[in-house]
């Protein structure tokens, strides 16, 4: 039994309760148990809950809600669609204007990572043609959207800015920062 047979095991039969990473590393016997964690929730749609997605848990605490799984989303986009998708919004989640790198306003300790997201789920008909495909943050993608959406404008700049070549994103950036005194 692999470790990440192991800790689906023990999550399933703890639906609803509170593990701790204490549990967890114990069960599975290995350390890097966060990893396997992040494959039962992104490859087999687990819905285990953290600290991130409910405010009543304390970071290291974990909370499958139920047995039911959600169907995957952007296991079928190729990595070439994927790339072709990144560079189309370039770089820029499409809800709230956040980049690669930039820290998760709700966890500072974490960069950000852009996904890509389906407009219309594939749970309800949605299909992997570019058009239903934008790219999301990942707090965005967890239904936990930035403090302000940007504008229109805004976000179509920001694309086109990370677009660009580092020494020109430099340049605007030291420009705004004269004009704008930050
Ligand atoms: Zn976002």
């Amino acid at each position: 039994m692999s470790a990440r047979d192991k800790i689906r095991e023990f999550f399933e039969r703890n639906v609803g309760k509170i593990i701790t990473t204490h549990e967890i590393s114990q069960v599975a016997g290995i350390r890097d148990y966060q990893r396997r964690i992040r494959e039962l929730r992104n490859d087999e749609g687990m819905q285990i809950k953290t600290h991130i997605d409910r405010h009543d848990l304390k970071p290291g605490q974990y909370v499958l809600e139920t047995l039911q799984r959600i169907p995957v989303i952007g296991r079928g986009i190729s990595p070439q669609l994927r790339t072709e998708i990144l560079e189309r919004n370039g770089f820029t989640c499409q809800l709230c204007g956040a980049g690669p790198g930039d820290l998760d306003p709700f966890n500072p300790n974490r960069k950000m990572r852009l996904n890509i997201d389906h407009i219309v789920p594939v749970s309800q008909g949605g299909s992997e043609d570019r058009e239903n495909l934008r790219v999301l943050c990942s707090a965005c993608n967890h239904g936990r959207s930035n403090i302000q959406t940007p504008s229109e404008t805004a976000l179509n700049i920001l694309a086109r800015i990370r677009r660009s070549p580092r020494s020109v994103q430099r340049e605007i950036y030291e420009a705004l920062k004269r004009s704008l005194g930050g």
